[in-house]
């Protein structure tokens, strides 16, 4: 008796524990005081203002932290955990040349943040954090083996093996974005060739759109693009493929095959019993996941391809903060 009341205190105290959650991306600067059992409170939102290089992002995540800090009371925060976009070496937390961050090379994130604040810091790659939260709290909680894919500016991924992130030899596993496509393709941001990116990252998708419309004068995307000024989103794309607008549909479903001809090869190397499907456009609901699932099949060999579920995120945009967060229960947790 005595003793499961022990445990019960020190379960209560365990779920006391917090740590801040950080989510740099190229757009959107994120931050979040996390529980160990993955809520996020105080969620902090602020544009990351990329452009102006990264001594002001630094001094920007610097801002937040602080502000997580006065919030949330000093003492029951464990750690500062930061998912970067960018290649991310995990062990050692520095941040190599991200693309949507420019100026950025070589920045020792981890080592500013720990000097700062005397506090442990945890960094890894944006999509690696993000898939390590659904694999917690989120749409893979059942899952062995899996592969979240992240669809924006960059189409991100990130590998979760029995519930741990899988890095490679150098951290930087899972950059399903570069994944070759087309060898002798159209040129990728990162300079190769006929990357997945160059076919469903953000950029494309409007592109294909614009150029579909000549075929489609009746669209809703040509009366979207003028009620807009000129701003047609991905987003927008895929709301309007789910009400139901031909050239939309269309451009999804494009979308998807792509996407799934690069994933039959992904199932095939490494039988995953799950693939999430994240970002804006994951809302069209089954004009891109029909076209995905058909394009897995027509490009897997037959029990890699048939067993492997297709599931939408479930934490949305909050599976950055939130992952990030579980970096440092994780890495306190595992000695160095
Ligand atoms: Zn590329």
């Amino acid at each position: 008796m005595e003793e499961a009341d022990e445990k019960g205190v020190e379960g209560k105290v365990r779920d006391l524990q917090k740590a801040i959650g950080v989510d740099l991306g190229g757009t959107n600067l994120k931050t979040a005081t996390v529980t160990k059992s993955g809520d996020p409170e105080n969620l902090n939102y602020t544009a990351t203002e990329a452009a102006k290089g990264p001594k002001h992002v630094i001094e920007k995540i610097i801002k937040s932290i602080n502000e997580q800090l006065q919030r949330s009371g000093v003492k029951e925060i464990k750690g500062v955990g930061i998912g970067s976009a960018g290649q991310v070496d995990s062990r050692t937390g520095i941040v190599y040349d991200p693309p949507n961050l420019p100026h950025w090379q070589k920045e020792d994130l981890r080592k500013v943040i720990e000097e700062e604040f005397d506090l442990p810091a945890f960094v890894d790659n944006d999509a690696n954090v993000a898939a390590l939260a659904e694999s917690r709290f989120g749409a893979g909680r059942d899952s062995e083996y899996l592969m979240l894919v992240t669809l924006g500016t960059g189409v991100g991924a990130g590998l979760i093996f029995h519930q741990e992130i899988f890095h490679g030899a150098s951290g930087i596993a899972g950059e399903f974005g570069h994944f070759t496509l087309n060898y002798d393709g159209p040129l990728c941001q990162c300079g190769q060739k006929g990357c997945v990116e160059r076919y469903v990252g953000a950029r494309w998708i409007i592109e294909r759109a614009r150029t579909t419309i000549p075929d489609y004068p009746d669209s809703k995307v040509n009366q979207l693009i003028k009620e807009s000024g000129n701003k047609l989103t991905p987003e927008h794309i895929a709301q309007l493929a789910h009400e139901g607008d031909v050239l939309s549909i269309q451009v999804m479903k494009e979308v998807g095959t792509f996407l799934g001809a690069a994933l039959g090869s992904v199932v095939n190397l490494l039988n995953l019993d799950l693939i999430i499907i994240g970002g804006g456009i994951s809302n069209a609901g089954s004009v891109l996941f029909d076209p995905i699932k058909k394009a897995i099949l027509e490009h897997s060999m037959s029990i890699p391809g048939s067993m492997v579920r297709i599931r939408k995120a479930k934490l949305g945009e909050h599976a950055g903060v939130i992952g990030a967060g579980q970096l440092v229960f994780k890495g306190l947790a595992t000695p160095p």
